[in-house]
């Protein structure tokens, strides 16, 4: 049972706590998931560690090439920010399609990556991105590359005393796009059934160059598909190298999801979220130039 929610003001006095409590304690961010969790008695900290009111948690950054998301970022700042919706359209779309106005007011982009869902809706474009989470504790500070950050169905790769802090990613360049397509269940506050987002890039004679794709709610966790990507580099995308990209997600999905109940549907939802991601990307990525207002 909690006994005491304590509310934090800087990551250091988190950092503290973490250590003092180990296995006791819990961090909260806007609580959307862990206090439904709590109460279906799937957790039982003693002590839960509130950090949705540290400032320095909370900033998106562009600098040197780079993006940094603070960790305790809410969906709704996300989806605020221009600099985003300008340059990043896959990822401020995502945001906006998480929950409903009073979910994305709360939730965070830490607490959705941290959660470890297969349906966390941020996860994908960032997996798109090659992200990189940034971690902290009491023994310092590591990085580990997302893909890597998911380890099972609800298990990421972090301590009882660790915080995810931030997530980076390099700004896209000229050439570039970035789409993000979902399917749920019901319009506003429908978990992410299916949802696929992509990265990539042209060269100068309109061939794909660079290509991230990944999906989220097919597999335990959001996943990239590197055998589509693959085939992708150096080819050209038009509608015939679309279906033929579809068909090798298709089997990708085939064999992760074999037995499940949920695969016929699965196999063909994806048909829509893929041929809508890359043809989002596309018209993204042929635009003239990126916009470079920041914030
Ligand atoms: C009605 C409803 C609709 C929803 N719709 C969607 C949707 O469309 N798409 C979607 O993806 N999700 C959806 N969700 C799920 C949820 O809102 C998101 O996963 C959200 O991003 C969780 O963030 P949070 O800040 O609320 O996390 P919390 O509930 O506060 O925490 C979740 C977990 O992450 C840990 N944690 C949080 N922040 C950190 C941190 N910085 N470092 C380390 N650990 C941390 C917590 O200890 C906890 O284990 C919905 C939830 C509800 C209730």
């Amino acid at each position: 049972m909690v006994e005491k929610v304590v509310k934090c003001k800087t990551v250091e006095g988190v950092l503290d706590l973490l250590m003092k409590y180990e296995r006791d304690a819990r961090i909260i961010a806007g609580g959307t998931d862990i206090i439904i969790q709590l109460r279906q008695g799937r957790l039982s900290p003693k002590i839960l560690i509130d950090i949705s009111s540290i400032e320095e948690l909370k900033y998106i950054e562009e600098k040197d090439g780079f993006i940094e998301i603070g960790g305790a970022t809410t969906f709704q700042e996300i989806q605020k920010s221009s600099y985003l919706s300008g340059n990043m359209k896959g990822l401020s779309k995502a945001a906006s399609m998480v929950g409903s106005p009073q979910i994305r007011s709360t939730a965070t982009v830490g607490g959705n990556i941290c959660n470890g869902s297969p349906a966390a809706d941020i996860v994908p474009p960032l997996l798109a991105l090659d992200a990189v989470a940034i971690i902290k504790s009491r023994k310092g500070t590591r990085e580990v590359q997302l893909e890597n950050f998911f380890i099972g169905k609800g298990k990421v790769d972090m301590g009882h005393d660790e915080i995810l802090t931030s997530v980076r990613f390099k700004a896209l360049e000229n050439r570039s796009g970035l789409s993000f397509s979902k399917l749920g269940l019901r319009k506003a506050l429908a978990i992410s059934r299916i949802c696929t987002s992509i990265m990539l890039q042209l060269d100068e004679d309109q061939n794909c160059s660079i290509i991230k794709i990944a999906n989220g709610s097919l597999g335990e966790y959001g996943v990239r598909e590197k055998d589509v990507e693959a085939f992708y580099i150096n080819n050209k995308i038009n509608d015939k190298t679309i279906e033929e990209g579809l068909e090798l997600i298709k089997r990708s999905i085939y064999k992760r999801l074999h037995g499940r109940s949920s695969l016929p549907y699965k196999i063909e939802a994806v048909d829509r979220t893929f041929t809508d991601a890359i043809k989002n990307a596309m018209k993204e990525a042929m635009k003239e130039n990126l916009v470079l207002c920041a914030n």
